[in-house]
């Protein structure tokens, strides 16, 4: 017999129009790109949502167009996010730290038919737009009067096009499974991977995030999402906030200690999340001015490991509860969340090593760790293999990219994280290792294999290896271990200078170090564990 229930879609629309309706003085605060803030309320969001799809739909834009968008956190990317998914377009935001030709890859692959941009982000859409062929126009996201002097061609003013519209407009509604919007992760080696969302995974995610019991967001609630709106969309901050009615704070281009302290002092926030080195920043800038929290509540610190002297701080100085959450762009993104059972709690040491740990299942995600068979292991909290999941808001393939699809899954479906965990008879999972050759630094991935590539072009390096080496400000840098060829003397300033402009700055390594010979295995394979095990503990000149 089946259930005799009605079978509505999931809509992402229908969060902002709930929103708007149950707490009709919410309020929406940014920092905008300008420098000062703006406040709005929830209504005001869902007007001007409306405005803007109206805005879009004479611009030409149909269901499936792509609006990519290059912008901070802000009401305005919020507005897109309901605007372009809500009208049943969808929404690709872009990190514009990226190197060029990743970004030029992306646009084209994701044949983005309009892109958003803030005026922090023109120089480098001047520099590239040549390479947007299919890109019909660029919408600058500020008004009249603060719109700059711009070599960009087609050229639209944000808040120009939104006053050309009134709001009388109704959300269509449409099969619940229609991708809504679209985040590249970058992978191993080569192009990022496009990973794309739908409104049913969305709205699930968001759901799923308000589930757990030890994050109460409510409308109580003051987020501040640190994490980028480009970074799988803040993480869900602008979806489950809404849901749940919380004054959300959106930061801006101001990511730096003291703007954050200010923010968040200022808007009464009570949870904030991001990754662990923006709360470095923050932490520091609390030290040094000796100032104290008196509104946070909570820190959902991921995207990296959160070390434990973090937690440890936010709890000592400040009484805020620092929770560790893992998850991945490809899982909407969040996993697991770091929060111990009530048995747990008392003894604060004990305490503070599972809070180091990546942590339990959110609900509506399920996980398995593996051995090189693909035999699963027990959770016994020792033994350790390849991390895979599967879930409702999972990705179930990559954008027209069979050739990471053929690697990304296993014969059950199961999707491989590229994590390395062990899981504790508690149900706490947590990351020992990384079987993908990626390190990430400050929240964003650099591909070793890519910089190997560089490197080795040197015409005096016979072969290298970069590997990422812990570093307390960016969570992980390369460090580049290189084989000089015969008789060469080439310096470690040498090759940093040859990598110079063939590279993004920011993925430059730290170090080099020449050895006489890097660890192969049987077949001739590189043998990076060895490599990170011996150099586990090398001191970066950087740190
Ligand atoms: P992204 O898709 O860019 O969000 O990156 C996801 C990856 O970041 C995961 O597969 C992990 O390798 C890493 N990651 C995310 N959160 C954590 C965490 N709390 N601890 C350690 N690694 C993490």
């Amino acid at each position: 017999m089946r259930g005799l229930m009605m079978d509505r879609p999931l809509m992402i629309s229908q969060i902002i129009e709930f929103a708007a309706m149950n707490f009709p003085d919410q309020e929406i605060v940014s920092r905008t790109a300008e420098g000062e803030l703006h406040r709005y309320t929830y209504p005001e969001a869902a007007k001007r949502s409306r405005q803007l799809a109206k805005a879009l739909q004479a611009l030409g834009v149909q269901p499936e167009d792509r609006i990519g968008t290059i912008a901070w956190n802000t009401y305005r990317h919020l507005e897109i996010y309901y605007a372009s998914s809500g009208m049943g377009a969808i929404c690709h935001t872009m990190n514009p730290r990226l190197p060029a030709d990743q970004l030029i890859y992306i646009v084209n692959h994701a044949k983005d038919r309009f892109i958003f941009v803030d005026t922090t982000f023109l120089p480098l859409l001047e520099k590239l737009h040549q390479h947007f062929p299919d890109v019909e126009g660029f919408v600058v996201m500020t008004d009249e009067a603060h719109m700059p002097e711009t070599t960009l061609p087609r050229v639209h003013c944000y808040e120009t096009l939104l006053k050309a519209q009134d709001d009388d407009y109704r959300w269509p509604e449409f099969d619940e499974h229609t991708a809504s919007s679209m985040c590249y992760t970058s992978g191993t080696t080569g192009n990022p991977k496009g990973v794309v969302y739908s409104h049913r995974s969305t709205v699930l995610h968001a759901m799923m995030v308000l589930s757990i019991s030890g994050v109460p967001i409510n409308e109580d609630s003051s987020i501040l999402p640190v994490v980028p709106m480009f970074h799988v969309n803040a993480w869900g901050v602008p979806y489950f906030g809404l849901i749940a009615g919380a004054k959300l704070v959106f930061p801006g281009p101001k990511l730096d200690g003291p703007s954050l302290a200010e923010l968040i002092e200022g808007e009464g926030v009570t949870d904030a999340w991001g990754v662990p080195t923006v709360w470095l920043g923050l932490l520091g800038h609390m030290r040094q001015t000796g100032s104290k929290f008196t509104t946070l509540k909570r820190t959902l610190i991921g995207g990296s490991a959160a070390p434990r002297a973090m937690i440890a701080e936010f709890r000592e100085k400040h009484g805020v509860e620092a929770i560790q959450g893992w998850g991945m762009t490809e899982m909407s993104p969040l996993g697991t969340v770091s929060i111990p059972r009530p048995s747990m709690r008392g003894n604060w040491d004990k305490e503070l090593e599972i809070r180091g740990k990546q942590g339990r299942l959110v609900f509506g995600v399920e996980m398995k760790i593996v051995d090189s068979n693909g035999q699963p292991l027990p959770h016994d909290g020792r033994s350790q293999g390849e991390l895979l999941v599967r879930g409702n808001a999972v990705v179930s393939g990559y954008y027209d990219n069979p050739e990471a699809n053929a690697k990304a899954f296993d014969s059950e479906g199961w999707f491989r994280t590229g994590d390395v965990s062990t899981i504790d008879p508690d149900g706490f999972m947590e990351i020992v290792d990384r079987v993908k050759d990626v390190i990430k630094s400050g929240g964003e991935w650099i591909s070793s294999i890519d910089l190997e590539n560089e490197a080795v072009a040197h015409p005096e390096l016979a072969e290298c290896a970069v590997i990422g080496v812990s570093h307390k400000k960016w969570a992980e840098r390369p460090l580049l271990i290189a084989v000089r060829e015969q008789g060469s003397n080439v310096t470690r300033e040498d090759v940093l200078k040859f990598l110079e402009g063939r590279i993004a700055k920011w993925w430059l390594p730290d170090d080099v170090v020449f050895v006489d010979e890097l660890p192969h295995g049987a077949t001739g394979k590189l043998q990076k564990a060895k490599l990170r095990d011996q150099f586990k503990d090398y001191s970066l000149p950087t740190e």
